[in-house]
């Protein structure tokens, strides 16, 4: 059978254990997420009978849901999961969560990351007869579990075993809630407590608009299992690593949010700091302007390091999703002209240093040079508070061919030209290694160093 392989899964889940009205929580906690994806939204809850009801659908959560629809799901437990879809994997039946009624009960899943060999392990699957509705990641994982033998724990690691590559998710059943994050903990899975009730989270900003405390991030290789008889820690490796995505902490995290104890926001600051520690007494400029919103802390960063002023030069119009999560290029183009304006009296005849935290396509770029300088300003000097993107990600993020990536067929002085700019300067890998507080990272996009094996991906 053909599939369209849905490659991109860098996604948002929560997951609610034993608290009233759980739907309206798990609403609330994927309302916080909605920064990781706003392609579709889906929530599954269980109520006190384990009977299971899911609703998902296309677009941001207030377009999927009405308060109606939530008071249709019942139940003390709840998942909830929103969507970064790409083109050609953006249908409907890869809207997570996935329920499936099973020998073992009905089990319901949400699943952040992307599985490398999913190819593999699809065609393996179906050649022992699996069916699959979608192209979603989060099929493979309940076809694998319900191949395995022993408890619904024991298949989980046996088939957690089969899988390499990105993955946080979670599994409800009809009683219990699993969480699990892949061996190299690439993406963020946190664990917060209120009452006897239990959170699990994409990120932690999520956990404050349902008052729940953070207890601790779920550990590379760790899968919890939440039951009437508490909380229970298992390992389905020993083989583990933390390699929590850069990225994560570059671009997509929200500023509040805390991965592996560092605050996302004071990780951006000080790539803006060390960034501004290479200008200082060397670029000649009149004020900083960060494109909002991810760069923003780096340029707080960056403007205070360098003792310049920190302006408004550029307003985002509130009412447009974020660019770079439109799939196609013409849609993001559109994007881009919609969502930023040039305060012209701030910009008008100074020497400005952009700060973005990333070049991908060059699309931002190019054309916030543009505004600012119809705007009047005098010189634009660009600044990115991460390193040039060179190889692409196979964990979920959407940058799967060097191609789009400007910086991998390019110098930095091409790429300067092609955007406009006076100058332009990237952060270096060992300043970004250090505004994560020297942790080991996922640097992949940046170095090439993948943590997995690729399987049939190729860079190209
Ligand atoms: P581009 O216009 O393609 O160069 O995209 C760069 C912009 O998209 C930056 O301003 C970032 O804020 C954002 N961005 C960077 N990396 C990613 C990514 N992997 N996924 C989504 N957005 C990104
Ligand atoms: Fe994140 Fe880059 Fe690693 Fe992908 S390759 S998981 S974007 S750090």
């Amino acid at each position: 059978m053909e599939w369209q392989r849905e490659l991109h899964e860098e996604c948002g889940v929560f997951g609610v254990y034993n608290q009233q009205s759980a739907a309206h929580l798990t609403y609330l906690g994927l309302h916080a997420l909605q920064h990781r994806g706003q392609e579709g939204a889906g929530i599954a809850a269980a109520d006190e009978n384990g009977v299971t009801r899911c609703r998902k659908g296309k677009g941001l959560l207030t377009e999927v849901f009405s308060h109606n629809d939530i008071a249709e799901l019942p139940g003390l437990n709840a998942i909830g999961h929103v969507r970064y879809g790409t083109a050609g994997g953006g249908e409907l039946e890869n809207v997570q969560p996935i329920v499936a009624r099973a020998k073992i009960g009905t089990l319901a899943v949400a699943h952040n990351g992307q599985i490398v060999n999913a190819d593999e392990l699809r065609q393996e699957l179906e050649d022992r007869g699996s069916i699959f509705h979608g192209s979603s990641d989060s099929e493979i994982i309940l076809h694998l579990i319900q191949c395995e033998k022993g408890s619904l724990l024991e298949k989980i690691k046996k088939a957690c075993l089969r899988l390499d590559g990105a993955f946080a998710f979670l599994i409800m059943t009809e009683k219990n809630l699993y969480a699990i994050r892949d061996r190299n903990g690439l993406r963020p899975l946190s664990l917060a407590k209120k009452g006897d009730g239990w959170y699990l989270s994409s990120e932690t900003c999520a956990f404050d608009i349902v008052n729940a405390d953070f207890v601790r991030d779920v550990a590379p290789g760790e899968i919890i299992k939440i039951s009437a008889q508490g909380l229970e820690t298992d390992f389905y490796t020993n083989i583990t690593q933390k390699k929590l995505c850069a990225m994560e902490y570059v671009y997509f995290a929200r500023p509040d949010s805390v991965m592996h104890g560092y605050n996302v926001h004071t990780v951006r600051r000080r790539c803006g700091k060390l960034l501004a520690q290479e200008d200082k007494g060397v670029l000649e400029a009149d004020i900083v302007v960060g494109v909002p919103d991810s760069s923003l802390s780096a340029a707080s960063g960056y403007s205070e390091e360098m003792g310049l002023p920190y302006e408004m030069g550029l307003i985002k119009n509130r009412y447009v999703g974020r660019t770079f999560i439109q799939p196609t290029q013409a849609q993001r183009d559109a994007g881009v002209k919609m969502k930023l304006s040039a305060n012209r009296d701030v910009v008008a005849g100074k020497r400005i240093v952009l700060i973005d935290d990333s070049i991908v396509r060059g699309t931002t770029s190019k054309r916030i040079v543009t505004l600012l300088r119809e705007a009047g300003a005098a010189e634009v000097h660009v600044r990115i508070a991460s390193p040039q993107l060179l190889y692409p990600c196979f964990y979920g993020v959407d940058m799967s061919t060097r191609k789009e990536l400007i910086s991998a067929n390019q110098t930095v002085e091409q790429v300067r030209d092609m955007i406009g700019a006076d100058s332009l300067r990237f952060l270096e890998m060992d300043a970004l290694r250090e505004a994560c507080g020297g942790q080991d990272v996922c640097e992949a996009c940046f170095t090439g160093h993948y943590a997995t094996p690729l399987y049939s991906h190729v860079i190209d």
